[in-house]
């Protein structure tokens, strides 16, 4: 990782990379946006570069890449970077020397491990546990602990909050009192992409800095350099359109390729155009329900179901523009052109713009713990309403 792997951002990139230079860094960052932008390869990129040993890592706000401590950050493992992010509680448990606790805290050991692995390959990855309950007390009591030691090698310690907007009642005020007396020699990072359910108090101690939803284009020239040779060009195109500005969405979806698993972006498309022309049409309510209770399952994950909105979405932004520019228009369903081009034919009353704009408010919803099948059941009336206008 450099500067240059970190896509776009460019004028938060500079502005970060000055404050290094002239060494005016604040002693807390949040940085705000939406998911899969970047915010967290960033912040270990600056952690690099104030720890990296090369005399003028500082001055050109860059790190060499070589020297000891920037092979440490390859593997995250530098004493001076700390992330924190919501974990399993039995991690923070004492176990036994044997017996069941004991398997199960290996076992989430384990789980924790491959997400470092994960991160370090890839870190625009959000490292993730299911079972997690929220960023805990404890956490951030060790983060507090940890904070009272001078960094190794007189250089920065950095701490990487991830997904702060998870940061428990208790967690978060204990934060605030560390970011309310912070020691010199650290800097903080809190990273969020819902920065509206922090603490207000957290937040006006931080400087915030606001990432970007990434363009398809510049997504689309990675994808390209990275998946060239292994996934083919329109394959590529679509997954840059289809991840929505994000590059780990748009990272994923060209590893896992188009392959027989059931939620390739491709079939959550055709899923979600078959919800779609039953929605829409007259006398299938049956039919209708059937696959809305399908999409809705109880052990279908919520990022399948999130999927199929998304593709449901982009659909309604092909025919927002093929109504708009006509055959010249630029999709991402490309393959499915005719189809689309029949719905913005179809629908000439449609309200296309409000219809993506609920779809949107559905992925919030269901990500946000909504019930499933209430949200899928109002998004199929709502849509009727708005693109079958009597
Ligand atoms: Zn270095």
């Amino acid at each position: 990782m450099s500067w240059d792997h970190i896509i776009g951002q460019l004028r938060q990139k500079d502005m970060l990379r000055r404050a290094i230079r002239q060494g005016r860094l604040p002693n807390a960052y949040l940085f705000t946006g939406p998911e899969g932008t970047g915010k967290e390869a960033t912040a270990i990129e600056v952690a690099k570069v104030l720890n990296c040993d090369a005399a003028d890592a500082l001055i050109s706000a860059a790190a060499c890449g070589v020297c000891t401590s920037c092979e440490k950050f390859a593997t995250l493992s530098h004493p001076n970077i700390e992330i924190l992010f919501p974990v399993e509680k039995i991690l923070l448990e004492q176990p036994g020397e044997t017996g069941k606790d004991r398997d199960k805290h290996d076992e989430a050991l384990e789980r924790l491990k491959s997400l470092y692995a994960e991160k370090c390959r890839n870190p625009y990855f959000t490292m993730r546990m299911d079972k997690s309950m929220g960023i805990l007390t404890s956490q951030v009591e060790a983060l507090l602990e940890k904070s009272l030691y001078k960094p190794a090698g007189g250089k920065r310690r950095v701490f990487l909050i991830s997904q702060a907007e998870r940061l428990g009642g208790d967690a978060a005020n204990k934060l605030l009192k560390l970011l309310e007396e912070p020691p010199s020699y650290v800097l903080f990072i809190l990273v969020s992409s819902q920065p509206e359910k922090l603490l207000p108090t957290i937040v006006s101690r931080c400087q915030p800095v606001r990432f970007a939803a990434l363009a398809a284009e510049q997504m689309l020239e990675v994808l390209t350099e990275k998946f060239g040779d292994t996934v083919d060009a329109s394959q590529l195109s679509f997954n840059a359109r289809f991840a929505r500005g994000s590059f780990s969405q748009a990272l994923k979806l060209s590893e896992t390729g188009a392959g027989d698993e059931p939620h390739t972006p491709q079939k959550l498309r055709d899923e979600a155009l078959e919800l779609l022309r039953n929605a829409l049409a007259s006398g299938r309510a049956f039919e209708l329900m059937r696959r809305i209770e399908d999409a809705a399952k109880r052990d279908r994950p919520r990022e399948s179901q999130s999927g199929l909105l998304a593709a449901m979405l982009v659909v309604f932004e092909d025919v927002i523009s093929v109504q708009a520019a006509g055959v010249a228009a630029r999709i991402t369903n490309a393959d499915q052109r005719e189809v689309i081009e029949r719905f913005a034919k179809n629908f000439p009353d449609g309200d296309f713009e409000t219809a993506a704009r609920e779809t949107e408010q559905t992925i919030y919803r269901i990500a946000h713990n909504a019930s499933p099948l209430l949200a899928f059941i109002a998004l199929a009336l709502n849509l009727r309403r708005l693109l079958r206008p009597q």
